[in-house]
């Protein structure tokens, strides 16, 4: 765990115009519900006012950031500005949707201090944007990605979609080369998975609708991966890419790294000295507490050592960090099976560290419980 780094701040603005039927984030589309929330959200800010130091990322997330209007995003800015203390280099980020973004609306998110945008492409193909029942054309995305730049954002993700039922390898080439032409500084490659409450997988359950094949799944994870890193992209997690490491995401690396974030909304999850918290999913619950003036918090749990063990593992295998080497020279028996593992070329050892391979990345999830305590 590092102890040096900054923490991060995410804010989760839980509303959505409509509901994509492949998300598992918790949104709502009562978009009536904004005022209770804001002010839910300044009473939880103010309540965990000295509990960080000084953060140096500020993600904020969704549901939809952008369906905020002016008056909306700079009260929640100043208020957290107001509260909280930031590094003068803070990487604040925000997830917006192509039909939000004007160029007005851009240039006016510059002004509030926002300094990266991680743009919800998905796709570049409006068969596909159809299927995925997204609000925007493809038109649209590529005049969002005109706008941004041309207001003079200089740290810009695109977020893409793969794997769905009927997509084809020439139409997801396609949308990497059609992103590709806005230079992107990160991107976001997210295999669709059907997680059983959302519509999708509630449509797969029913047999609606086909998962693409195991085999294929593969196939377009490896071909992804050595496509954009022909194009100069690091792969540098699972599903991110970046135009060198100065854009990786800071703010997600933390999660991965086990450095302290707070999230503050409903559903969002922090973590600080051993101890992982998350609040309530429901809106009215969330605003409920905090007008009692209580925190929102739906669970809390300390990690134990053998958790803490199993999540450096399962977090360093995921990242092009890897691992430390000195790690696995705790165990004897470690050893041989990390020497199976580089044998079988899903881990090579550089610097000092256990570094997942490509074909590794693909297998991460299962590599921690090689290592058994
Ligand atoms: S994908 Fe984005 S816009 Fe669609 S429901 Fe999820 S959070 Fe909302």
């Amino acid at each position: 765990m590092s102890n040096n780094e900054y923490a991060g701040l995410y804010v989760h603005v839980p509303f959505c115009r409509t509901k994509c039927p492949y998300c598992d984030f918790y949104s709502a589309t009562d978009l009536s519900l904004v005022s209770c929330w804001l002010e839910g959200l300044q009473k939880e800010i103010c309540l965990y006012e000295d509990r960080f130091v000084t953060f140096d990322t500020l993600y904020l997330g969704g549901g939809t950031p952008t369906l905020l209007n002016d008056h909306e995003l700079t009260t929640l800015m100043d208020c957290l500005f107001h509260h909280f203390s930031f590094s003068p280099d803070t990487e604040i980020t925000i997830e917006a949707n192509p039909d939000d973004i004007t160029l007005g609306k851009v240039k006016f998110f510059r002004e509030t201090g926002i300094n990266r945008i991680s743009l919800g492409v998905q796709s570049l193909d409006d068969n596909e944007l159809r299927f995925l029942q997204r609000r925007h054309t493809a038109l649209q995305a590529e005049k969002a990605l005109e706008w941004i730049r041309d207001s003079g954002f200089a740290n810009v993700g695109v977020d893409l979609m793969y794997g769905f039922p009927g997509q084809t390898e020439s139409g997801w080439v396609q949308t990497m080369k059609r992103s590709l032409d806005f230079r992107p500084e990160h991107l976001s490659c997210y295999q669709m998975t059907f997680e059983e409450r959302t519509a999708f997988g509630k449509m797969l359950a029913e047999g609606r609708i086909r998962a693409m094949e195991k085999d294929k799944e593969r196939e377009f994870f490896l071909f992804t991966s050595s496509f954009l890193e022909t194009n100069g992209y690091i792969h540098y997690e699972i599903s991110n890419y970046a135009r060198g490491l100065k854009y990786t995401s800071r703010h997600n690396c933390k999660y991965w790294r086990h450095v302290p974030y707070l999230g503050l909304g409903p559903s969002a999850h922090s973590f600080q000295g051993g101890e992982r918290w998350w609040n309530t999913r429901s809106i009215d619950s969330y605003c409920q507490a905090l007008g009692e003036g209580k925190l929102p918090v739906g669970g809390t749990e300390s990690l134990s050592a053998e958790q803490h063990r199993l999540e450096m593992l399962y977090l360093g295998f995921r990242t092009r960090e890897g691992i430390d080497c000195g790690f696995f020279h705790n165990q004897p028996q470690w050893e041989g099976i990390l020497k199976d593992l580089h044998e079988s070329k899903l881990v090579k050892i550089q610097g000092g560290r256990v570094i997942p391979t490509r074909e590794g990345f693909l297998v991460a999830d299962g590599l921690p419980l090689l290592f058994p305590d």
